[in-house]
């Protein structure tokens, strides 16, 4: 049997007709393709701006930039995520720190940030930014989050790479209400793609004319931005340091067929994640929550393999699988831990919530191709790796005293 992977893309015909399009077209890149997909993205998000990019790892470099993060600064986000919302502020010269997650929901704990905020404003050593993670395609708590950062001044940057089409108090997120920017990333394992690609929305004019810029070398041709008069029609000014983080407009393609799926890739999502529910009720695992703020996008389906209920181990559960062919992952090692930002001082136990949730994780397969035939297998596979061993309660450990 093929292996079962965690996540994939899926591309139909009506993708491939919108690719080629664009291949038989006069514009490969910086053509109209790009504004139609920011302006299809902008209006389904409810946001007024939107800028496509090579990548969300570009999306949030140029984030910090245009926020002026830099030497001095410093930037939080959670450790449970991938390196990319914490490399951000390193390109930028600044420092990152890290805020526990909630037990519950994964995501940046709005107790643990009020706290870690009230010493920091003690100690002088506030966060210029934050970039909440809306892990796995729900919703942070924005609105808490909101209001302790604009309390104390500080940016709000929502890292949605897992979370395009995700819904928060009635707002789409990607609506920017409770943030400066959002994040979406179009890497193929995320819930639509363009190959590599990513965006950043906004409702701010100053950001939106900041990003547009550095995406492309800090570069403009816009009459009312230049610095000096016009000397042709030729005539641009580089205004900035910026990059070539630029999207193509094959890849926009992609992303406008794609948009139009997003609806049915939603609700398969949401379907599989329904039948999961109900499916690995009864074994020893922690299904995951759904707060009833919002409903997730559902990029992942992460279970953790409850210690208090099981003698397996993660990686027990973790091998067995891949074993049967169930290509699972894990998601997340905190970023801490990666041996580069050890080397800048952090250490182990910092946020024992992520550590303690890193410890039984396991990200299921959950895509929108995913057959139901596919899901009961992985369950059936699961159902066994516990029935041999005997799911019952973990024995209290006899201590020898
Ligand atoms: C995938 C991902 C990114 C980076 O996305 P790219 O488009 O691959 O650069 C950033 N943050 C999170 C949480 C992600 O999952």
């Amino acid at each position: 049997m093929k292996s079962i992977p965690y996540g994939r893309q899926h591309i139909d015909d009506s993708d491939i007709q919108s690719v080629i399009g664009v291949l038989q077209s006069d514009w490969l890149t910086q053509g109209k393709t790009i504004d139609c997909f920011e302006e299809k993205v902008a209006e389904y998000c409810g946001v007024k701006y939107a800028v496509a990019v090579s990548s969300a790892t570009a999306a949030l470099h140029i984030a910090c930039l245009s926020i002026g993060l830099g030497e001095g600064d410093i930037l939080w986000t959670v450790p449970n995520t991938f390196v990319a919302s914490a490399n951000c502020a390193r390109y930028c010269g600044a420092e990152v720190d890290f805020v526990d997650i909630d037990p519950k929901t994964y995501n940046m704990s709005v107790s643990a940030l009020e706290e870690k905020l009230a010493l920091a404003k003690k100690n002088g050593k506030l966060p210029k930014a934050i970039i909440p993670v809306h892990f796995s395609g729900q919703s942070c708590d924005m609105e808490a989050i909101s209001a302790l950062a604009s309390a104390n001044h500080i940016m709000v940057v929502e890292d949605a790479a897992h979370a395009i089409g995700a819904e928060y108090r009635g707002q789409q997120v990607g609506s920017c209400k409770y943030s400066d920017m959002t994040v979406f990333s179009f890497h193929p394992v995320k819930i639509i793609t363009t190959g590599e690609g990513g965006m950043v929305l906004t409702n701010r004019k100053d950001l939106y004319d900041s990003l547009r810029r550095l995406r492309s070398h800090g570069i403009t041709r816009e009459s009312e931005l230049l610095v000096n008069e016009s000397q042709g029609d030729w005539y641009y000014e580089q205004l900035e340091l910026g990059y070539h983080y630029r999207m193509t407009d094959i890849q926009a393609a992609l992303g406008i067929s794609q948009l139009d799926r997003l609806p049915e890739f939603l609700k398969r999502r949401r379907e599989l994640a329904t039948q999961y529910d109900q499916l690995l009720a009864g074994l020893p695992l922690v299904l995951p929550y759904q707060s009833a703020d919002g409903q997730s996008s559902y990029h992942l389906y992460p279970v953790q393999v409850d210690s208090t209920k099981t003698n397996l181990s993660r990686k027990d559960v973790f091998d067995a699988l891949r074993k049967a062919g169930v290509n699972v992952q894990v998601h997340y090692i905190p970023v801490y831990q990666q041996p580069y930002y050890r080397a800048l001082g952090f250490t182990e136990g910092y946020c024992s919530n992520a550590e303690a949730y890193y410890a039984q994780c396991i990200s299921l397969p959950m895509y929108y191709s995913l057959s139901d035939e596919q899901q009961s297998y992985i369950v059936d596979v699961l159902k066994n790796i516990f029935a041999a061993v005997g799911a019952g309660p973990k024995p209290e450990s006899k201590t020898c005293v």
